[in-house]
């Protein structure tokens, strides 16, 4: 077997209560490598097409990268994927945290769950042994909770656990899965998956160190970006204002998402700002294992009227915008609280935002009344209903269960044209970045195979002009024009088609994106270097930008199979209207023609149909993909 890997995979029948191990060769892992490419080379064989995402013939799997857990900063991160209960389609989210690295060191290079218990079970692995526990005394308990007790019986305070809490197990369509009560395998409700399967948790505890080829080498590499970290204008911004350095910029542009996306001028957002943040509610930052950047926020409030337990992290960019402007909240102890609220309950907080906000607009349009609240004003800014509103999804009492189904079914149920207060793509609601100033991010949020996503590709400014940091750091890709923001033309296209496979290829591995260029400290040469010192395969960045390729093109081939056509690939309609309301007044408008325009160019520069978006049997063909031309056929 080669080096970063165990060459173990690991197989659960939740139904029958049997597990397995296979034990895949060297030219698979050469292939599919880990992630996301892993998880969709075993969707795509072994679950039929139109599986019920919440059927025990959904498979769920887990599965870190070939870098996670190795001592180089940033490369903490594992995948899971089903089919998504909140889009239909291919379901994916990836989490940082210590439980990947944990699993590699428990001896499983993925786990693949199949089958539903009768009762509720949780998984413990240690150090290759695999025993599946019963779990009714924990069915039920928050998060803090859960993993409280199960670090007791277990009697080993460094379990690594990934667990869901109540939304996971009343199926919320957008509910997530969390690791050290913090770490977020955050869209795409795979939590609800997860509950479907009566699975409550995986504690997970590895002893043996991963075999890598050349150790010394990646310790080398790790000391040089550490020492650089600081040094880093954006990598020491991240360490010092974490995700939320962001809002004042937005908010002082006037594209801060407010109001359910009906303006981006929120006139209280300097509240929001990090610096009110580090100023008020952060206690500390962390990091995830082996990171030097520490990124991730620590609040704690005691206050007689409100508490936040800090063993919950604290609120990120996403979370301070879909639960503060984006509802005409400005509070930052409330949005804190209700992020806490969200962690505890496993809780998506761009979608749980969302739902909220939409709810907050069919209220004040009259769509929704105060029969159909229980009584709750829920206007825009009303702080104390956020909080309660947050218990009901996760409970699915009252309109809570109706926002639980995610705001594309709850616009249906509610029609008299709640529609056109959603702003989804493939069912799935947008995260906290306006598309009008950053098209590129735009044309990312109609491909994703997931439904809207922010992580698919490094955002437009990155690329802006001649200084910029992704111009200057990733000429390696071919990467040596610059680009306006908001352009939409054919340099922007082909400048996003590169960035999209290139970040797809940290998701394989099990990179963070905040770690390496153009996001961060760490540059191509050494991140390549890592990865052969790792596994001792002599590769380059041709074979990863095709492994790359490849688990796009797979994805796609899942969601052909599922019914998803180039209709699918939208855009909210928001975009095409020019901003309303403060500095961006009247200005910023998409056009839709343009933007179709690009779609259809994105296409062909994938080797796709020009007119559907499915992949060509050549470009299957030539990545190795042949097995799956049936499908396209
Ligand atoms: S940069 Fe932040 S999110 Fe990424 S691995 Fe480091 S601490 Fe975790």
């Amino acid at each position: 077997m080669s080096y970063g890997y165990s060459g173990n995979i690991l197989h659960v029948n939740l139904s029958t209560g049997k597990t397995w191990v296979e034990h895949p060769k060297e030219d698979f892992y050469r292939t599919y490598w880990g992630g996301r490419a892993l998880a969709l080379y075993y969707m795509l064989n072994r679950m039929k097409p139109h599986t019920d995402p919440l059927s025990p013939d959904n498979l769920l799997i887990f599965a870190p990268g070939v870098l996670t857990g190795t001592p180089a900063p940033a490369m903490p991160r594992y995948t899971v994927c089903a089919k998504s209960p909140l889009t239909g389609a291919q379901g994916e989210a990836e989490a940082g945290g210590w439980w990947g690295p944990e699993l590699k060191k428990a001896g499983f290079d993925a786990i693949i769950i199949k089958g539903s218990s009768s009762t509720p079970v949780y998984l413990y692995i240690k150090d290759g042994k695999i025993e599946i526990k019963e779990a009714t005394h924990i069915w039920g308990k928050n998060t803090g909770t859960t993993q409280k007790i199960i670090r007791e019986e277990l009697a080993d305070d460094k379990i690594r656990i990934a667990q869901i809490g109540p939304a996971g197990e009343n199926l919320v369509r957008f509910a997530n899965i969390v690791n050290e009560l913090e770490h977020f395998n955050g869209r795409n409700g795979l939590g609800a998956v997860m509950g479907s399967k009566k699975l409550k948790a995986i504690a997970v505890r590895g002893t043996k160190p991963i075999e890598l080829y050349n150790k010394e080498r990646i310790s080398q590499i790790a000391k040089e970006i550490t020492k650089r970290v600081m040094k880093n204008s954006l990598s020491r911004g991240l360490r010092e204002l974490g995700t939320p350095g962001v809002v004042r910029g937005f908010y002082e542009a006037g594209c801060l998402p407010s109001y359910n996306w009906t303006t981006g001028y929120f006139k209280e957002g300097e509240n929001l700002t990090a610096e009110t943040y580090n100023q008020t509610i952060l206690k500390g930052t962390k990091g995830c294992y082996a990171c030097p950047i520490r990124c991730k926020r620590v609040v704690e409030i005691d206050e007689s009227d409100l508490k936040v337990d800090p063993s919950y992290g604290g609120p990120e960019y996403e979370t301070i915008v879909s639960l503060g402007s984006l509802c005409g909240i400005s509070d930052l102890k409330y949005i804190a609280k209700a992020n806490e609220l969200c962690n505890k309950y496993t809780m998506d907080t761009i979608s749980t935002g969302m739902v909220i906000a939409f709810a907050m607009q069919c209220y004040e349009e009259k769509l929704l009344s105060k029969d159909d609240t229980g009584g709750i004003e829920l206007t825009f800014g009303n702080k104390e209903a956020l909080l309660v509103i947050i218990e009901k999804i996760a409970y699915r009492e009252g309109l809570g269960d109706l926002l639980s189904q995610g705001s594309y079914l709850a616009a249906q149920k509610i029609g008299k044209g709640a529609e056109k207060f959603i702003h989804q793509v493939k069912r799935q609601e947008i995260p906290m970045h306006d598309p009008r100033l950053k098209t590129g991010v735009g044309l990312q949020y109609a491909l994703s195979d997931y439904g809207a996503d922010h992580m698919k590709a490094a955002h437009d400014p990155f690329f802006k002009d001649q200084d910029s940091v992704g111009i200057k750091g990733m000429k390696g890709l071919g990467i040596l024009e610059p680009v306006s923001p908001t352009d939409i033309g054919e340099k922007k296209v082909a400048l996003f088609k590169l960035l999209d496979i290139y970040w797809t290829v940290f998701d394989i591995l099990g990179v963070c994106d905040f770690g390496y260029v153009p996001r961060s400290v760490g540059t191509m040469n050494e991140l390549l270097n890592i990865i052969c010192a790792a596994t001792g395969w002599k590769t380059t960045w041709f074979e990863l930008m095709k492994l790359g390729e490849r688990s796009i093109n797979m994805a796609r081939v899942f969601n052909y199979r599922e019914g998803f056509t180039s209709e699918d690939d939208t855009l909210p309609e928001v975009f095409y209207h020019n901003f309303k309301g403060g500095p961006l007044d009247g200005q910023g408008a998409i056009n839709k023609e343009d933007f179709q325009k690009a779609l259809k160019l994105r296409y062909q520069m994938m080797g796709w149909n020009p007119d559907t978006g499915i992949p060509t049997s050549v470009k299957l063909l030539e990545l190795g993909l042949d097995w799956l031309i049936d499908e396209v056929k």
